[in-house]
């Protein structure tokens, strides 16, 4: 498997937009609400370094995609999510892709009356965008390549690498 982002890159990258996040929101208290499952590891990581009063929720988002990528439907499930009326919402994906997801998930948040939802991805992928969209903290800019890891899954395999890995090709 090849190695595109190692572990270490990860956790000095991780510190810095901790670090960024922090001085952002200046001492308000902030939510945090991931997007199962491919957010479970960067959010473990991110808020164990964001020195802030902070709250943490998940949300789960699954998208049928079939056999092409072609745009699914979307099902945000909510049920584990806490009253967010009022409070300020840090949504975290692993990834950004076509913008899809998280376009929806923001809207869905704003819905329950979240005050401001800003935005958290670990990767973002170059050239496959089809909604405009603009993260508020984005870790690594990647290229257009299927990659597992740190939380990202195959075939919902792999998620628990300490790495970001591209499979080869064909496997
Ligand atoms: P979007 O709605 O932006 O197209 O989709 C984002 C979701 O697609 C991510 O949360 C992730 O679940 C999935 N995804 C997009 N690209 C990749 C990738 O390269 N690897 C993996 N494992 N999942 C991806
Ligand atoms: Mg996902």
């Amino acid at each position: 498997m090849d190695v595109l982002i190692p572990a270490e890159r990860i956790h000095a990258r991780v510190g810095e937009l901790a670090a960024e996040i922090a001085r952002a929101y200046d001492g308000k208290p902030v939510t945090v609400v991931g997007i199962l499952t491919g957010c479970l590891i960067f959010t473990a990581d991110l808020i164990r370094r964001i020195d802030l009063p902070l709250r943490v929720a998940f949300v789960t988002a699954s998208s049928y995609r079939g056999e092409t990528t072609v745009a699914g439907k979307l099902e945000i499930r909510d049920e584990l999510l806490p009253d967010i009326a009022g409070r300020h919402i840090l949504l975290l994906d692993d990834i950004l892709d076509t913008g899809k997801t998280l376009t929806r998930v923001v809207a869905h948040l704003i819905d329950r009356g979240a005050a401001s939802v800003k935005v958290g991805v670990l990767l973002r992928k170059i050239g496959r965008q089809e909604v405009p969209f603009e993260p508020d903290y984005v870790g690594f800019t990647i290229p257009d390549k299927f990659v597992i890891g740190y939380g990202l899954d195959f075939n919902d395999e792999y998620r628990h690498l300490p790495f970001i890995g591209v499979l080869p090709s064909g496997d």
